[in-house]
Order: structure tokens, then sequence, then C-alpha cells
């Protein structure tokens, strides 16, 4: 069956339902948050990369300017997946976020996942607190 997440180019590794099955909801937002930023430092250091080799360029020969130029390419293509990335994950974290509050008790991120439904990416969840039934959407 195919990944229910949005971003159907990352492989679903660290799903919504098997990271709170597996960590509980707060470990998994945590997660999330740092794998979100690990993505940033890695936009942030490509940044850096694409400067250092504009500053190069110049002054390079012409075989060194073509190499220069391949990793300008190649530094420009990382740096905007992992500006995607960063974007998706915090984004994602904090739809599924805005959806954890119990509407019975108000208890925020304290819930068991009952039941996933991948093709609608949507989970029925149970909180712990309270017992209400309610469901997040991906
Ligand atoms: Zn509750």
């Amino acid at each position: 069956m195919a990944a229910a997440r949005s971003d159907p180019g990352t492989p679903d590794r660290h799903g919504l339902a098997d990271g709170v099955r597996r960590h509980g909801f707060r470990k998994w937002y945590e997660r999330e948050l740092l794998a979100g930023h690990a993505h940033m430092v890695l936009a942030v250091l490509a940044s850096v990369g694409l400067v250092g080799l504009m500053e190069g360029f110049a002054e390079a020969s012409r075989a060194d300017k073509l190499l220069t130029a391949l990793l300008f390419i190649a530094c420009a293509a990382i740096g905007l997946w992992a500006l995607r990335r960063y974007l998706y994950l915090l984004n994602h974290a904090e739809a599924v976020a805005n959806q954890a509050i119990c509407s019975g008790c108000d208890a925020y991120g304290r819930f068991d996942v009952e039941h996933e439904d991948r093709r609608a990416a949507e989970l029925l969840v149970r909180c712990r607190r309270c017992g209400h039934r309610w469901s997040i959407c991906e």
C-alpha cells in the first residue's frame, strides 16, 4: 500500500501512527521538529557552500570553473531539497499538533491510536485521560 503522507517523494519511515504507538505523541512531535531543524541546518550549510563557490568562481581556471559550476548546482539542489523537507516537516508537525487536544478534557497530546486509515490519511485516537475519541487528519 502506498504511503498516506502528503509528501509522495519521501518514504514513510516515521509515520504518525507508528511513531505515536512506539514513542507517544510528544516524543513523535519532538522528533519531527528535530528532523525538520536538522534539514534547516543542512539548507544553511548548502547556502554557505553556494557563497563560497561564488567567491572562488572568479579566480578559478577554466577547468575549475566547470567543477565549481557542477558543485554549485549540487549545492543548490541539496539546499532546495533540505528547505522543502524542513518546511514540510514543520508544517506537518504543526498541523497534527493543532489536532492533538482532547475536546473532552483539554489534555494535550495524551492519546492512543485506535485505528489508522492510511487511504484517508486519518487516525482515530482515544484520550488517555477521559476516553474521548476523535480523528486526526495527517
Ligand atoms: Zn480527554
